[in-house]
């Protein structure tokens, strides 16, 4: 049986995470749970960047996961791979890891005043775009659609957190 688990990887709002959790289930049919293991992030911490190294971690998450399954970490610190000065999430097209950051989410980083909803609608977005490439989907040129690639929250918010009809039919497609 697959299942999507959803790990929190010092990541303090746990309410996002579990009303997430029915949403991601429709949305990929397969059930998606919350499961907490004990994982370390100081030692994927560049002291130069200030910031995690998203690569490192992800390496780290596969060989928690099942033949099926699919493992999205989740946490509010800040990310990196080395050819970009950040991410909001990094997943690998087919891989079985998706890790998503919501330390760019917040409204307050850019100097607004904080929206939840905002914040978990971002959040959410994220989650199912990284998602949907460990299904295989690429990004796609449809506005609107969540796998559409975006680099700053203003682009995110933009988006939908559904897949477009194309996108859908890939999906179902991939998953046989
Ligand atoms: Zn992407
Ligand atoms: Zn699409």
């Amino acid at each position: 049986m697959s299942l999507i688990k959803i790990i929190p990887l010092q990541f303090s709002a746990m309410d996002e995470l579990e009303k997430m959790l029915s949403l991601l289930s429709a949305r990929f049919k397969v059930e998606t749970v919350l499961s907490t293991p004990h994982f370390d992030l100081t030692p994927y911490f560049n002291p130069v960047r200030s910031q995690y190294n998203a690569n490192e971690i992800i390496q780290k998450l596969v060989p928690m996961t099942g033949e099926t399954d699919k493992i999205v970490g989740i946490t509010e610190l800040d990310l990196f791979i080395p050819v970009l000065s950040y991410i909001f999430g990094q997943a690998y097209l087919g891989g079985s890891v998706a890790l998503v950051s919501g330390h760019r989410l917040e409204n307050s980083r850019y100097g607004l005043s904080d929206d939840p909803l905002v914040f978990s609608q971002r959040l959410l977005k994220c989650v199912v775009h990284e998602l949907g490439h460990t299904f295989g989907l690429k990004h796609c040129f449809q506005p609107g659609c969540v796998m559409v690639s975006t680099t700053y929250v203003e682009e995110m918010d933009q988006k939908s957190d559904r897949f477009c009809r194309k996108c859908n039919t890939k999906l179902t497609q991939l998953r046989g």
